[in-house]
C-alpha cells in the first residue's frame, strides 16, 4: 500500500494506474485489475508494462494527490470512499452521464488535467442483467437508501427510463433532499419516495428491488425493508458483496425471490474504468476480473 510521501521517489516506468481511498486496504481492484492487465498482455504486448497501484489518501490531501498523479504521468485513477464527490471539484472535465450522479469514481489523464466518469451505474445495471436476467428499462424500480450509491443508481434508472422510481429511506430529511435533486431529470418518469415501514398501496408487482444503504454490511444489521410485505418483486439486488449473503438476499432466499448480491457491479465498473483507460471492451476483460475475485476466495 503506498502514500502520497511515495509520489516524492516516483520512478515507475510504465503505464501507471491506481485506486485512492481511505482507508484502501481492503480494496480488491488492485487483485482484479492486475489480474486483467496480465491477460491482456499475454496476447498484447501494449500492455506488458500497465499496473495498476493502491494509495491510502485521506480526504485533504486529495486535491494535491490528484496533482501529484497527473505530475508524474498517471494515466488513471479510481476513486471509492470518501473521494467520489470531493473529486468532482478537482477535475478538468466531467463526462455528461456522470454530471447528474455528482460523483466521479474513474479519472482518465488528459493534457489539461483529469476527465471524470461514473462506472458505477454501468456496474450496477450489467450486475442486475447478469445475476437477475433483469433491465432496468422499462421496470418498476424500488430502491432502497438516499445515499451517495442510491443516487448514482436512481440517475442510472432515470437515464435508461425505468417504468417507475419508488426510494424508501430512514431518515426522511435525505429522501426529500434525494428526490429534490432527482426531480429536474425524470425525463417523464414518475419518482415516489416513501418510508420503510409505510410501504404504499399504490406499489406495483414485478419490481427490482435494489439495496443501495449500508444496512447489511454487518450481521446484526437489521433488513431494509420486509420484503414479504412488498407486492411480489421480480428480484432482489443488494449493493453490498461483503458479507455474500446480508441479511435482505436471505429474506429473498426465504421467499424463493431470484436475488444476487453486489460482486458482480464491483467487475463491471471495474471492467468499465479499464475501458475508459485502454479501449478494451468492458465485455472482454470482466470475465478476467470475476475469475481473479472468484480465485481469491
Ligand atoms: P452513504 O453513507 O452515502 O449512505 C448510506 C445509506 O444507508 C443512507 O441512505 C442511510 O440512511 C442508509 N442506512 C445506513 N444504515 C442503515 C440502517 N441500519 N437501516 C436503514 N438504512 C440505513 O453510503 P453509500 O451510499 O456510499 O453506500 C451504500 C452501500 O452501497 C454500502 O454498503 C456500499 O458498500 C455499497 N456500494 C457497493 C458498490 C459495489 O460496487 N458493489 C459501490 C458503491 C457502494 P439514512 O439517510 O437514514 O442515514
Amino acid at each position: 500500500m503506498l502514500t502520497l510521501g511515495d509520489l516524492a521517489t516516483w520512478d515507475f516506468p510504465g503505464t501507471a494506474l491506481a485506486v485512492l481511498g481511505h482507508p484502501i486496504k481492503h480494496s480488491l481492484s488492485p487483485l482484479m485489475h492486475n489480474a486483467a492487465l496480465a491477460e491482456l498482455a499475454r496476447s498484447n504486448a501494449r500492455f506488458a508494462d500497465w499496473k495498476y497501484f493502491r494509495f491510502d489518501v485521506p480526504p485533504d490531501d486529495l486535491p494535491k494527490a490528484l496533482q501529484e498523479l497527473h505530475a508524474r504521468g498517471f494515466h488513471g485513477i479510481n476513486l471509492t470512499v470518501p473521494h467520489k464527490i470531493l473529486a468532482v471539484q478537482e477535475v478538468a472535465t466531467i463526462d455528461a452521464a456522470a454530471q447528474p450522479v455528482g460523483a466521479v469514481n474513474t479519472l482518465r489523464r488528459t493534457a489539461e488535467g483529469w476527465a471524470g466518469f461514473n462506472t458505477d451505474g454501468y456496474g450496477m445495471a450489467e450486475a442486475v442483467r447478469e445475476g437477475l436476467g433483469l433491465e432496468l428499462t422499462g421496470r418498476p424500480v424500488v430502491l432502497l437508501g438516499a445515499g451517495g450509491a442510491a443516487r448514482g443508481a436512481a440517475v442510472e434508472c432515470l437515464q435508461r427510463h425505468c417504468a417507475s422510481l419508488w426510494i424508501a429511506n430512514r431518515t426522511a430529511d435525505n429522501l426529500a433532499k434525494l428526490l429534490a435533486q432527482l426531480q429536474p431529470i425524470a425525463d417523464g418518469v414518475p419518482i415516489h419516495g416513501f418510508a420503510p415501514d409505510h410501504i404504499p398501496t399504490e406499489l406495483p408487482t414485478g419490481a427490482l428491488i435494489i439495496n443501495a444503504t449500508s444496512a447489511g454490511l454487518h450481521p446484526d444489521d437489521p433488513v431494509p425493508i420486509d420484503l414479504a410485505r412488498l407486492p411480489k418483486p421480480a428480484g432482489v439486488f443488494d449493493m453490498i458483496y461483503n458479507p455474500p449473503l446480508t441479511p435482505l438476499l436471505a429474506a429473498a432466499e426465504q421467499l424463493a425471490l431470484p436475488h444476487a448480491n453486489g460482486m458482480a457491479m464491483l467487475v463491471h465498473q471495474g471492467a468499465k474504468a479499464l475501458e475508459i483507460w485502454s479501449g478494451v471492451a468492458a465485455g472482454q476483460t470482466a470475465p478476467m476480473m470475476a475469475a481473479a475475485l472468484a480465485a481469491s476466495r
